[in-house]
């Protein structure tokens, strides 16, 4: 079959590669229809991620059709249409049975090469290096699915395959990043990053009722979708002195009641601290830059909640004391999309949440090499590129 395939470091290339089978009774073998870039794909890309081999499958995002089911898969049959979150649960172990998919102790057959930085293993991700499993990616024609029964999700009539894509990853991780906030009536949230999953923040935040929703970025178009498709506020941090001054003068003096960073390492930020930490980085002694999840520490106001879905290597200067003198809760996961799925079919299905906006550009799998410079780049204003194998 033909697959997009991580070649080295900013080397991709569309490969033929051998078809998936069934490896586990519990598996099944999806065709897949729509499979989407992500940001975080861009940390193995760009060698900030290791542990990537030469061949490996990319691509976690995903959506499709069943055509094979292992002896031990009961719930889902060969012709459903179905969603698949892009970490795999077990749907038997402690972490699973509360809920934390994501921190599966079954699915990441690597589990001792994350243990050193970790201490306790996540669970594995399709297509996204081997600590995280070395499971082949999406980018491809067919992806095999363990555990086919509780990673599965049947797509209900109603919700069409562009919808469903986005419930995969980007919609359920931002949703979540609300769900932390505990959002009550009357609160104002703040996102920082207005890509996929700070877009799908936002919009969940208000569905939670938030009254107040502010989006964080310097990319117009982003900013656009963000006050025309979400009906937030935005501000462009490059056209202010401060972010945070800005949100304290709009919010009374008082602060956001949380804030939701939805960049992570691949942010951008202006001023000292920005210089200080592109010095290190070049220098190989950061492996990232935090600007946005400390401004976002800073700007919260107290007793507030701090969710980050941002995706960060080992960070420095990190700011305890504001955390602590603020009262402020931190909460943070790889995504959970198990758990909200439900949830998010009937919001779709409600009118409450359309995810499908998020697809910019519709490229064929041959097309995906291309497909991911226009999404690094953010040429022609690329929100997603989605691939149609
Ligand atoms: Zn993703
Ligand atoms: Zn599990």
């Amino acid at each position: 079959m033909r697959a997009l395939c991580w070649m080295g470091v900013n080397e991709l290339s569309v490969e033929t590669v051998d078809d998936p089978g069934l490896v586990n009774p519990h598996d099944v073998i999806v065709k897949v229809r729509l499979t989407t870039t992500c940001g975080s794909d861009l940390h193995f890309l760009g060698g900030y991620l290791p542990g990537m081999r030469e061949g490996d499958v990319i691509g976690h995002e995903f959506m499709g059709e069943i055509v094979e089911t292992g002896p031990e898969v009961t719930s889902v049959q060969v012709g459903d249409r179905v969603v698949v979150p892009s970490f795999i649960g077990c749907g038997k172990c402690p972490y699973c049975a509360d809920g934390l998919h994501a921190a599966c102790d079954t699915t990441n057959p690597n589990a001792a090469m994350q243990q050193p930085l970790l201490g306790y293993p996540t669970g594995g991700i399709y297509g996204y290096t081997h600590p995280f499993g070395g499971y082949q990616g999406s980018h491809a024609e067919y992806i095999r699915v363990p555990f086919g029964d509780v990673n599965c999700f049947r797509i209900p009539e109603g919700i069409g395959d562009e919808q469903a894509l986005f419930l995969s990853d980007a919609v359920p991780t931002g949703y979540m990043g609300a769900d932390f906030c505990d959002i009550s009536p009357g609160d104002t949230v703040a996102v920082w990053g207005a890509g996929a999953v700070g877009l799908m923040a936002a919009a969940s935040a208000k569905i939670m009722g938030a009254e107040r929703v502010i989006v964080i970025d310097r990319f117009r178009d982003r900013l656009d979708r963000a006050a025309t498709k979400v009906g937030t506020e935005t501000v462009d941090y490059t056209e202010v002195d401060s972010v945070y001054e800005t949100l304290r003068e709009s919010t009374g003096g008082r602060g956001p009641d949380a804030c939701i960073d939805a960049v992570g390492m691949e942010g951008h930020g202006t001023g000292v601290m920005q210089a200080y930490d592109k010095v290190k980085q070049a220098l190989r002694m950061e492996s990232d830059r935090a600007t946005s999840l400390r401004e976002a520490i800073l700007s919260c106001g107290k007793g507030g909640v701090v969710s980050v879905l941002g995706i960060y290597g080992v960070t420095d200067k990190f700011p305890m004391a504001v955390l602590t003198n603020k009262s402020l809760t931190l909460r943070t996961a790889q995504q959970h999309g198990q758990r909200y799925m439900p949830a998010l079919f009937e919001h779709v299905l409600g009118n409450r949440l359309d995810p499908s906006w998020l697809m910019t550009h519709d490229l064929p799998l041959t097309e995906a090499v291309r497909g991911y410079e226009m999404f690094e780049n953010k040429e022609d204003d690329c929100l997603r590129a989605v691939f149609r194998p």
